[in-house]
């Protein structure tokens, strides 16, 4: 067991270079009707008696370094989970990707937990994990959406502990290893593979087609700007760039893309700059991006939000609402994965 999550952390390692997560992985909020569900009366608290132990009776704690509260402090597992998809993904979401988003907020965590030789949070000594998103995961209590979830908090939050009830220990391993469940809010349609985007090639970190996104409100993005500035950005970021602004057509040229579909070389002047470099230059969503020139302005028309690798939360949704379940949905995005209960992997 000891070897089995030393060998994933490695792994983590590999792929991020100094163990630091992802930071643009959570959908962006948005407002969604509440759907027409039973009316809920319960108080939305966790429910006394809700079993977060193992075979032997033994509840398993994780500590959790929580931000706001700037101290170390020791809570159910489970219920770490429950906060994890608060934070991470909209509530209105369909339960089939609520569920999806808690395998993967455990598989997360579990790999951190230090009781099983897990990494723990290498910034907060002695906890195994962070409420940062930028370092660990994101992790919300029930109060810290109340402004975002306003009168359906209640509803929300009972969904969400459902969520994690009904996958209890649930956890996504390839090759007998807990997985990197990296995600994001929508791929534009298709997701990229992991060396498109970090340097390490992840066997399950494949890309595939991701359907179902276009309802998300951020699907599409564009940029408008005029030559000068469009020129003046570039000029600030790139080095030694010579580009005539009034001949920019014939000066920009998209060179090659990923297997995903984005943006992976472009020609600017006399310099190749990567799409994912362009990208944060330009302030877009996405390196899914295509260009229109007119006489006095560049479009940048983007598709998609986020890295792109893993799981699209948006199409997770959308495939949840077309019948797939979570399961379906976990092994769509992490190619050749098993979804198990993680009592099995801790004892044996
Ligand atoms: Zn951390």
């Amino acid at each position: 067991m000891r070897a089995l999550i030393f060998l994933l952390i490695l792994s983590l390692l590999t792929v991020y270079g100094c163990g630091s997560a992802v930071t643009q992985k959570t959908a962006e909020p948005e407002t969604v009707p509440r759907p027409n569900g039973p009316a809920e009366t319960d108080d939305g608290d966790d429910k006394a008696g809700v079993d977060h132990s193992n075979a032997d009776g033994r509840v398993l704690m994780i500590n959790v370094y929580v931000t706001k509260y700037k101290k170390i402090v020791p809570m159910p597992f489970e219920d770490y989970v429950k906060g994890v998809v608060a934070a991470e993904m909209p509530a209105a979401f369909e339960s089939e990707a609520l569920k999806a988003q808690a395998v993967a907020a455990r598989t997360y965590a579990l790999a951190r937990l230090k009781e099983y030789a897990g990494s723990g949070c290498d910034l907060h000594s002695g906890a195994d994990i962070c409420t940062d998103p930028a370092h660990c995961q994101a992790y919300a209590e029930k109060q810290d959406m109340a402004a975002i979830w306003g009168s359906n908090a209640d509803y929300y939050w009972n969904k969400i502990s459902a969520a994690v009830e009904d996958t209890k220990g649930m956890v996504a391993m390839y090759d007998d290893l807990l997985i990197d469940p990296v995600f994001h809010a929508i791929s534009g349609g298709r997701t990229e593979n992991s060396e498109d985007v970090w340097k390490n090639k992840i066997p399950y970190l494949r890309s595939v087609d991701s359907p179902y996104e276009e309802e998300a409100s951020k699907f599409k993005s564009s940029r408008t700007l005029s030559n000068s500035e469009f020129v003046s950005i570039l000029r600030k970021k790139v080095p030694g760039l010579k580009i005539n602004q009034n001949s920019l057509k014939a000066g920009v040229k998209i060179l090659d893309h990923t297997a995903g579909g984005r943006v992976k070389n472009i020609r600017i002047g006399n310099k190749t700059v990567s799409g994912r470099d362009f990208q944060a230059y330009m302030g877009l969503n996405s390196n899914n991006f295509t260009l229109k020139f007119d006489k006095k302005t560049v479009t940048i028309s983007v598709k998609g939000y986020g890295h792109g690798v893993g799981m699209s939360q948006y199409g997770a949704n959308g495939q949840a609402r077309h019948g797939s379940s979570y399961i379906d949905i976990l092994k769509h995005y992490y190619s050749g994965i098993e979804v198990t209960n993680m009592w099995w992997v801790l004892e044996n």
